[in-house]
């Protein structure tokens, strides 16, 4: 498989036709437990759900094959796939540096479920090497990058920053929830470890939770599987199947959302009425040669700073109506939040904190022209 293009892989990774019935699709294995031909006589491997589910190793094999991994483990959401990750290679000492507007509920767990536990957590711009370099420790290990990062879409360069992890011997992890896989394969880049909330583009259809995490190589598989399988957060057979159908048609799903994004951008960037437009495919974003470069298409995620303020931008986000007003972002259905108060409350008062004229949107597949009526309209009544 790994000789074929992404979009083959996509497709046919893990999803061979069922052996006994010639299913073109592989079936739900809604089971717990498994028949053992004699004790320990195990088919395929298989004996108790928390250690090991058929489709939710069909969903395994496709997420490896998808990120150019040598292994992947699938999870019940994308902060349990983070919080197993975590846990099986840190102890309590281990410092980890991340970037200054990561996800919210990641930055939560470190700092609220980790911390008592004995990890540290400092934040960095990690588009600022020298402020990388002087924010490491030598107990630093691990360097967590989101790029693009949510909800300002910065982009950092991954070969860079995996070097400088590396020189300082930790390892690099990425969230590679806004860019999927489709547009950007981190582990080709340097990096050691990919995480997703596939809950978001994987998915596609905001119908099913999960998470994942890829591996570059052996080296941190085994300790994490030994974490899933001893703590139990796994991702539930039907939860795993709705995933890895999601999957099948990530690429033609990308190329549309970044398509429909690029033309929002360009439609916000002439209107006085926004301050900022933050698109990495906009040529006057600071981080786009380095996108470019990296990435294969700019993602269906975009953030607007409105010019009248905060009032103005909450205004905006209730006053849609094809974006829908809510938390969550990678669906077909275009939806628009006010991270200030929702994705990002929790950090609000932090180093993290999120602009209060910014909205977000995470733009779909429909048609790109009735998505920009539909934001001229909000931006009318808005700003009237
Ligand atoms: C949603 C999200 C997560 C958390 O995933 P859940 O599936 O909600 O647990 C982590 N990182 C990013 C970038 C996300 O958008």
């Amino acid at each position: 498989m790994s000789d074929h293009a992404f979009a083959t892989r996509a497709i046919h990774a893990g999803q061979d036709p069922d052996p006994m019935t010639g299913s073109i699709i592989p079936p739900i294995h809604q089971s717990s437990t498994h028949v053992q031909d004699g004790v320990g006589g195990l088919r395929g491997g298989y004996e108790y759900n928390r250690s090991g589910n058929p489709t939710r190793s069909a969903l395994e094999v496709q997420l490896a094959a998808l990120e150019g991994g040598a292994k992947a483990l699938s999870f019940a959401s994308g902060l349990a796939a983070e919080d197993a990750l975590l846990r099986s290679i840190l102890k309590p000492g281990d410092h980890v540096l991340m970037g200054n507007d990561v996800y919210g509920g990641t930055y939560r767990l470190l700092t609220r479920v980790l911390a008592p536990w004995g990890i540290e957590t400092t934040t960095v711009e990690l588009s600022d090497l020298e402020a990388v370099r002087g924010a490491l420790r030598p107990e630093t290990r691990i360097v967590w990058v989101e790029t693009p990062s949510n909800p300002l879409l910065k982009i950092v360069d991954i070969t860079v920053l995996a070097e400088v992890a590396h020189e300082a011997g930790a390892v690099l992890v990425v969230d590679n929830t806004f860019a999927s896989p489709a547009l950007q394969q981190p582990l080709s880049l340097g990096a050691d470890l990919v995480v997703h909330s596939t809950t978001k583009y994987l998915g596609g259809h905001s119908d099913v939770l999960g998470g994942a995490v890829v591996f570059a190589d052996d080296r941190f598989a085994e300790q994490v599987a030994f974490q899933q399988f001893a703590v139990g957060a796994v991702s539930a057979p039907l939860d795993a199947w709705l995933t890895t159908r999601g999957i099948k048609t990530l690429a033609v799903r990308m190329r549309q959302h970044s398509e429909n994004a690029q033309a929002i951008a360009e439609w916000a960037a002439a209107r006085s009425e926004f301050e900022s437009v933050f698109y990495p495919g906009l040529a006057t974003h600071p981080g786009h040669e380095i996108a470019a470069r990296q990435m294969r298409g700019f993602g269906g995620m975009l953030s607007l700073a409105l010019a009248a303020g905060p009032d103005a931008a909450r205004r905006f986000a209730e006053s849609t109506s094809l974006f829908l007003l809510a938390e969550s972002l990678g669906g077909v259905e275009s939806l628009i939040g006010y991270p200030s108060e929702m994705t990002h409350a929790s950090v609000r008062g932090t180093a993290l904190a999120v602009p209060e004229n910014v909205v977000r949107l995470s733009v779909g597949i429909e048609d790109a022209a009735d998505l920009i009526a539909d934001l001229d309209e909000a931006l009318a009544r808005a700003t009237a």
